[in-house]
């Protein structure tokens, strides 16, 4: 073994940069040439059809069935043009990554002769094999078939030869088996809330749109050394490892120089980003070793987070080119800073106004902040399920581990914010204002600047921050599908903002002004929602203690936060905002709980496996050569000698076998608590039993092997090691 480990390093060693390939010098030559955008669609459409694909796309309807057939033969003409031989329905399941069932566009003819044929039928629906993707029970009670459906609100594109059609994943009674599905519905009923607050400060307003603009930070691990690690193969970290005696401690790596290798990487997936018309526009290093980070110019959320979903899969294929091997999960290394995926969110008006930013005057400064504090209040209301939104079981090692933001939602204002915001509370009064009153409170409005000071200052502790212009949802894990906190945050959104129009209607109807209304249930959202605001350190023990105080929940056990989704508070959330039927939400719970447990188990699994077939072997193989030399010394030493001489060597020895003993046993308990947990029928009590009873084994048993690593000879150590993995070049 410790040969595959040496042959894997020597190989990363002899690395050349690949050479990149320009389509063109300008990306703005091939920018957005593998989307049928409304370019090509103009192009390659009839005036009918083109138009009617815009109106769909512009209010996310599905088109006629005469009109599909025509937006089908185009669409089938521009992709064989540019190299497709295949379509796809592309959907996202509730695993992680999207999923794909390529069919050829040849055919029989209608006199036996082969054609290449694309019908509107095969764009608008198509019937995949649904049984293989996790339900959460849907299919076994309901109908077993499900189907796909063209998304028009999102472009298709070409990937390879092979076009692909987003389209939403739906059992055949109609309920949502993907992330898009809900995605959709709570987009639109934050449109629908949202308009009806922001015509309160202009009529125009007809429609209200959702921004994406997410930070994906992931880790590059040359290939040859992550075959020779089958943890990071089979669970995609490491679940053991000692520290590297160097890591992020000097704070070198954040906005070094990018390595050449890695650089020409990025490069060319900054090219086939662009082809692929997503606005990627920022690189660079992350805090940690080989850890490195890419942004686009955000989106609206649908197709932002479409861009996001293909990102991550064209990234793991071109490190493929480059011999690396990208690593998404949200904690592949113990001790280095793991990675996130901020979601960068606000809401703009068809009318051109980002709401999450100050105005320009008075009143569009009022505006801005009843959006703030709707907000506030949104994740204030909703921590529970915005919470179980993200922590899975790969983020939870990243989540309240001192890294990164706690397992505490709290949010964000900078000074400026927060002072204004209590300054508001205190100065509107319950009694009718006075013209006076009411100047003093629009002019200290009026005072908030376009650029907030404070931006620069940013708190990197907190797990949803104000940044400006927008909120960012920074606990968000790198793996993560951001539809899945998305529709969480907006279905609360929603909500919020229908009981704050709610509210003021209801003052406006009993006589008081409209701007006298929105001061005052503005005020009553700041009261009722303080407890979340919080400036201060994030990753602090104090913190902790005052956000109990405060009755902010402290969740750090996945299936304990999965369930609340169930509770009544959830449910007044996600279903009464019309995003999720009961129904969904139980199947949703279902697949999370499996989805935790089955990654504990394989972790487990590969965990006992590795440590019984490589690292127990290892260390025996070592204590061999250390008894050997013992029984050697004593043939060459007087016993007065040998006894001080061999004494360091003994105590190695029994400290070897103290932690081979210790796997052993722990390895065989670790077993049978698998096992316990395995004849659990309930997938909500299988998770927990995983959670509490086969969980504490991976670190206690990983302790163990980390010992070993430091004291067993390095030419037998079977796998690449940390200071291996990261300080690659
Ligand atoms: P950071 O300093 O947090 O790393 P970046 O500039 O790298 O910030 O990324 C910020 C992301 O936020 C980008 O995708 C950017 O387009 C996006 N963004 C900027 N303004 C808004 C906004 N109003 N709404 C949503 N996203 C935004
Ligand atoms: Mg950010």
């Amino acid at each position: 073994m410790a040969k595959l480990r040496f042959q894997a390093l020597a190989e990363q060693m002899n690395r050349q940069p690949k050479e990149v390939v320009f389509p063109s010098t300008k990306a703005t030559d091939y920018y957005g040439k593998l989307v049928f955008n409304k370019e090509s669609m103009a192009k390659y459409l009839s005036g009918d059809a083109y138009n009617a694909v815009k109106v769909a796309m512009e209010k996310g309807e599905v088109i006629d069935r005469r009109i599909a057939e025509s937006v089908a033969s185009g669409m089938k003409a521009w992709a064989m043009e540019h190299g497709a031989t295949h379509y796809t329905h592309w959907f996202q399941p509730l695993t992680d990554g999207t999923a794909e069932k390529h069919d050829g566009f040849i055919d029989y003819g209608d006199n036996d002769n082969m054609i290449e044929s694309f019908s509107g039928k095969l764009l608008a629906q198509q019937e995949p094999d649904a049984s293989s993707f996790p339900n959460g029970g849907i299919r076994q009670t309901f109908e077993a078939r499900g189907y796909t459906a063209w998304d028009t609100s999102s472009p298709a594109f070409i990937m390879g030869t092979t076009l692909c059609i987003p389209t939403v994943f739906i059992s055949y009674t109609g309920e949502a088996l993907d992330y898009k599905t809900p995605f959709l519905k709570a987009l639109a009923a934050v449109d629908k809330a949202a308009t009806t607050v922001a015509q309160y400060f202009d009529k125009d307003v007809k429609k209200v749109y959702t921004n994406l603009g997410w930070e994906q930070e992931y880790f590059l691990i040359d290939r040859a050394l992550f075959q020779a690690r089958p943890d990071l193969m089979l669970t995609g970290r490491t679940l053991m490892g000692h520290s590297s005696s160097k890591d992020q401690q000097l704070d070198d790596h954040y906005f070094g120089s990018i390595p050449e290798r890695v650089s020409k990487f990025m490069i060319q997936l900054e090219i086939e980003s662009h082809l692929h018309g997503i606005p990627v526009k920022t690189r660079h290093n992350e805090v940690a070793p080989n850890q490195f980070e890419l942004a686009p110019i955000y989106a609206e959320a649908n197709l932002a987070n479409d861009h996001n979903q293909i990102v991550m899969d064209m990234m793991k294929r071109i490190a493929r080119r480059h011999d690396f091997e990208v690593l998404l999960h949200e904690k592949p290394f113990a001790n280095v800073n793991g990675s996130g995926k901020h979601n960068n969110w606000s809401l703009a008006t068809d009318t051109g106004v980002v709401l999450m930013a100050p105005g320009k005057n008075p009143k569009g400064n009022l505006q801005f902040l009843t959006f703030v504090v709707n907000a506030i209040a949104a994740v204030y209301k909703n921590q529970d399920i915005l919470r179980a939104s993200i922590l899975t079981s790969s983020n939870s090692h990243r989540l309240g581990a001192n890294e990164a933001p706690p397992a505490i939602l709290s949010v964000f204002t900078g000074s400026q914010i927060a002072e204004t915001l209590d300054n508001l509370a205190e100065k509107i009064t319950d009694q009718k204002m006075s013209p006076d009153e009411k100047t003093a409170l629009k002019l200290g409005i009026g005072r908030i600047p376009e650029i907030l000071l404070d931006n620069t200052d940013r708190n990197r502790t907190s797990p949803f921050a104000f940044t400006g212009n927008r909120f960012e949802f920074r606990a968000v894990g790198s793996s993560a599908n951001c539809a899945a906190p998305l529709t969480v945050l907006s279905a609360a959104m929603a909500v919020q903002l229908e009981k704050f129009s709610g509210e003021v209607d209801k003052l406006i109807a009993k006589g008081v002004k409209k701007d006298e209304a929105i001061f005052q249930v503005i005020k009553k959202t700041i009261l009722e929602s303080n407890p979340i605001r919080f400036n201060g350190d994030g990753y602090s023990e104090e913190w902790k203690e005052e956000a109990a105080k405060r009755g902010l929940t402290n969740i750090t056990s996945v299936p304990e936060s999965i369930l609340k989704y169930l509770e009544p508070d959830a449910k007044a959330t996600l279903v009464k905002s019309g995003v999720m039927s009961e129904r969904e939400l139980e199947a949703r719970v279902e697949v999370e709980m499996e989805k935790f447990y089955m990654k504990i188990q394989i972790e487990s699994r590969v965990l006992g496996d590795l440590a019984i077939n490589h690292i127990v072997p290892t260390a025996v193989a070592y204590q061999t050569q250390l008894i050997q030399n013992v029984q050697g010394m004593k043939d060459i030493f007087s016993e007065e000698e040998f006894e001080t001489l061999a004494e360091s060597r003994k105590d190695l020895i029994r400290n070897i076998s103290g932690h081979v003993s210790a796997i052993k046993a722990k390895v065989e308990d670790m077993v049978d608590a698998r096992r316990k947990a395995n004849v659990i029928k309930d997938t909500t009590e299988k998770a927990f039993a995983y959670d509490k009873e086969v969980r504490p084994y991976l670190d206690d048993v990983r302790s163990h092997i980390d010992k070993l690593e430091l004291v067993v000879d390095n030419e037998l150590w079977p796998l690449p090691k940390y200071r291996e993995l990261l300080f690659h070049k």
